[in-house]
């Protein structure tokens, strides 16, 4: 079955071009015309991933955005940003309300396709839906009901706190994290932890799991942004 596309753009024209350029990629299309109908179709039709137009009528498109992430029914789909500006400002603040990329218009459809396969890759899209209870990769597996993480099919002791953060990495289906947002998902409760603590205890991570901790493959930086998990060629994930 072909991954569902929203794409929530108010211009009629430039909606119809990239509904018609994706359904020849065979994908499937929902449109929306304005921030609030591209929410309530985010949540209705469970997109595969949803192009994002920043400059809507009603919602700007970053805040749509952020909406998205903050709902658990959403949380993880890939976004794709379209926006006019080329300012780097704009990308930047994009990217950190949570878009995984962004195309600045005009662009064209061959360069859509082309950023859609990307995030879809990336994304190891389809983790999040079938992974239950189990990670696996080339390289390492996580097995989400025993917590047990194994490299190379043999055990590695984390404590919990790097299990909490690799789990939570992974979950987030190839989406960069930021400091912040790691240090609520892991540390919760203790309020005094600072953000350079995720950078140090994401080091130790590094050194359990990557092949090289000093060229990670699995666990990137993004400059300015945060960490994304990388699952690379071999990803898959498993019922139980
Ligand atoms: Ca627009």
């Amino acid at each position: 079955m072909g991954l569902t596309i929203l794409v929530v753009e108010d211009e009629k024209d430039l909606s119809e071009l990239l509904e018609y350029n994706l359904r020849k990629e065979g994908y499937a299309v929902v449109t929306a015309r304005s921030g609030a109908e591209g929410l309530r179709m985010a949540v209705e039709t469970e997109p595969d991933l949803v192009i994002l137009d920043l400059m809507l009528p009603d919602i700007f498109g970053i805040d749509v955005c952020r909406t998205i992430r903050e709902n658990d029914d959403t949380a993880s789909v890939p976004i794709i940003m379209l926006t006019a500006k080329s300012q780097t400002a704009d990308k930047v603040e994009g990217l950190s309300a949570g878009a995984d990329d962004y195309l600045t218009k005009p662009f064209s459809p061959k360069e859509l396709i082309a950023r859609i396969k990307a995030v879809l890759r990336r994304s190891g899209r389809g983790i999040k839906k079938t992974s239950g209870r189990k990670f696996k990769c080339d390289h390492f597996s996580i097995d989400f009901e025993s917590c047990r993480v194994l490299v190379e099919g043999k055990p590695v002791e984390l404590t919990a706190t790097e299990y909490k953060l690799l789990t939570c990495l992974v979950e987030s289906n190839g989406r960069v994290l930021s400091r912040e947002h790691l240090l609520d998902a892991v540390w919760r409760e203790d309020a005094f932890v600072e953000p350079r603590t995720v950078d140090v205890h994401i080091r130790h991570l590094r050194t359990r799991i990557e092949h090289d901790p000093a060229h990670p493959e699995f666990i990137k930086t993004v400059r300015g942004l945060g960490y994304r998990f990388e699952t690379g060629n071999f990803a898959k994930t498993e019922g139980d």
